[in-house]
């Protein structure tokens, strides 16, 4: 309780990096870097923090985040009891399903302790599932959470090549947590290096991308904190909505990206990039199409190797990488009005835009691309591209196959003796929800859009299948995954009504509605949203109206 997932030691390991540093971590009572700075420095050596200074804009272990996080949970509840607020913690207890009482606005948890409690308000914030089952019988693990699961025993080595589904940030977990137990990193004239142990020559991590990218990195940024209206504003975001109430991409690209764009750009000294965006011509897609090729090198390694000489001047010398920043805060910006895009930006936002974010944007700390440099140099890493289809039926004894589609055409299956699934949490379906009678009494409905043009429609089918679309009475509709919620979180029930008393904040249930929500600044964006709209409710002594005048009031007036 207060630590949460990626950064507690029963999920984590103690090389598992944070991608996020003191200064982009929301307020606290205390900072990340002043409560680093008040620890003993053999404390701080078990959880892997081993350079000083202090930096308050360097990253540090995911271990040392949750035992900060941690205190900080423990300080405001003592604040809150010191108010003669009551908190009642019940660590360890599971809750098991939630139910709706009848006749009664109360709502019923069931928990594993038997006991039945009732509450008149509801959050469900129930993070992270992992709920691929793992076959380690054939080394096939569904994710590397616990990342205990897959390290090996004290004393014992894998003398093998290990695959990972994606190169992402999971998968630099996996490659970090095995290449410490199979070798040494040591810094020789300012560079770091690995030496393989001898006992596992043939020690490997493939990793395995569909486009063989691997994520670009950390850069310097003039604003740590992430702003919903940092480039518009409440007025000209209501004013660019269509006369149906919808927020075409195209619109909110031409009015509020491309000019903010252009200026990034040549503050950045981009001038080739801020001439294409000064064509009214040049639209949403070319502009990602524009910047993916800019960032996709023919080796990644080596695009990772040129990459680092700007990312280290980037960070070393405090020059912010002004479109990155820029991008990340528009994008920010369009995830809060999600629910505003009609079915045809959804799917083109989500299947165009976000891979290209989450590669560029998702920035990898250059401590982990030192150690993957690293491992490059020693010959303990690889990258795959192309796509991957685990083949079940075609493995070997004790071994994952795994079937690799490339962009050329050409196909190859590859066997491996441990195989995990990096490829991070996919949107939840509504009948996999955690809280069954919640989904029995017609309490959720699924996430959609609307579909705009019924000239769309055969192509999304095409796209999606048939049960990704539906009509209701006049309307097509396309289903985005998870449950849908209000702009204030209130879970939506079937017949359409916002539900007062249960609100759903949880990433993976909501990113139908909130598809760009990562990391803890918008988790804590997202709280402060659910409770502001509460304080309203209150002093207005009537339920919030999550509509679009009184949300983009809301982000205005607390500089969300
Ligand atoms: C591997 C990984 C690394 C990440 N690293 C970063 C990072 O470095 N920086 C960053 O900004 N973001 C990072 N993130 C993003 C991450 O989503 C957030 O930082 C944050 O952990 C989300 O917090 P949460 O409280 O929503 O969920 P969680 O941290 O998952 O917490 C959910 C809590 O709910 C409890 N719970 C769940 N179900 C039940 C139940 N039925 N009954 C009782 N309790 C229950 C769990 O035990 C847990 O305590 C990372 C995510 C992952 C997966």
């Amino acid at each position: 309780m207060g630590t949460g997932m990626p950064y507690s030691p029963e999920t984590t390991d103690v090389y598992n990096l944070a991608n996020i540093s003191s200064e982009e971590i929301p307020e606290l009572p205390k900072s990340l870097g002043d409560w680093l700075r008040e620890q003993d420095e053999s404390f701080l050596s078990k959880l892997n923090v081993i350079e000083f200074p202090i930096d308050d804009s360097e990253v540090y272990s995911r271990l040392a985040l949750g035992f900060y996080l941690q205190q900080q949970y423990q300080t405001l509840v003592h604040k809150l009891e010191s108010a003669g607020i009551p908190v009642v913690q019940m660590i360890g207890v599971e809750v098991q399903d939630i139910e709706v009482v009848r006749d009664s606005k109360d709502v019923l948890l069931k928990c594993d302790n038997e006991i039945r409690y009732t509450f008149s308000k509801v959050v469900i914030a129930t993070g992270h599932a992992w709920k691929e089952e793992d076959r380690p019988k054939n080394g096939y693990y569904g994710s590397p959470w616990p990342i205990q699961k897959i390290v090996p025993e004290v004393g014992e080595m894998y003398n093998f090549a290990i695959g990972t589904l994606g190169a992402s940030l999971s998968a630099f977990d996996v490659v970090t947590s095995l290449a410490h137990r199979h070798g040494t990193f040591k810094k020789m004239k300012g560079k770091l290096q690995f030496e393989l142990n001898s006992e596992a020559p043939n020690f490997k991590v493939v990793m395995h991308s569909a486009e063989g990218w691997l994520p670009h990195l950390q850069y310097e940024q003039e604003e740590p904190m992430r702003k919903i209206y940092r480039h518009t504003d409440r007025i000209e975001m209501l004013s660019i909505l269509d006369t149906n109430g919808f927020l075409r991409i195209d619109t909110f690209f031409d009015t509020v990206c491309r000019n903010a764009l252009i200026e990034a750009f040549e503050k950045d000294g981009l001038e080739k990039m801020a001439s294409a965006l000064k064509k009214n011509t040049f639209k949403f897609g070319d502009f990602v199409h524009m910047m993916t090729n800019d960032h996709e090198y023919s080796d990644s390694f080596e695009g990772m190797k040129k990459e680092m000489v700007t990312a280290r001047d980037s960070v070393l010398y405090k020059r912010p990488i002004h479109w990155k920043e820029t991008l990340d805060d528009l994008m920010y910006c369009l995830n809060f009005h999600a629910e505003l895009l009609t079915a045809e930006d959804y799917l083109f936002f989500k299947k165009e835009v976000m891979s290209f974010l989450m590669n560029v944007i998702a920035a990898l700390p250059l401590s982990s691309a030192d150690i993957l440099l690293a491992l490059h140099d020693a010959g303990c890493i690889e990258l795959m591209s192309g796509r991957v289809e685990v083949q079940e039926d075609a493995s070997d004894e004790g071994k994952t196959a795994i079937k690799v589609d490339a962009k050329d055409g050409s196909s190859k299956i590859v066997q491996y003796t441990m195989f995990i699934n990096c490829a991070g949490q996919k949107n939840m379906q509504l009948d996999d929800f955690p809280f069954v009678s919640l989904v029995r009494s017609g309490n959720l409905r699924k996430a959609r859009a609307k579909i705009m043009e019924e000239k769309s429609l055969q192509k999304l089918q095409e796209i999606l299948g048939d049960d990704a679309i539906f009509k209701d009475e006049k309307q097509n509709y396309m289903y985005t995954g998870g449950i849908d919620v209000d702009a204030s979180y209130r879970i939506i029930g079937k017949d359409g009504t916002p539900n007062d008393t249960i609100m759903d904040i949880t990433f993976t249930h909501t990113s139908g509605i909130r598809p760009y929500s990562y990391g803890l600044q918008a988790c804590s964006a997202t709280s402060k949203i659910l409770v502001e709209s509460w304080v309203l409710a209150a002093e207005e002594k009537t339920s919030f109206v999550a509509d679009i005048e009184n949300m983009t009031e809301l982000f205005d007036d607390n500089e969300l």
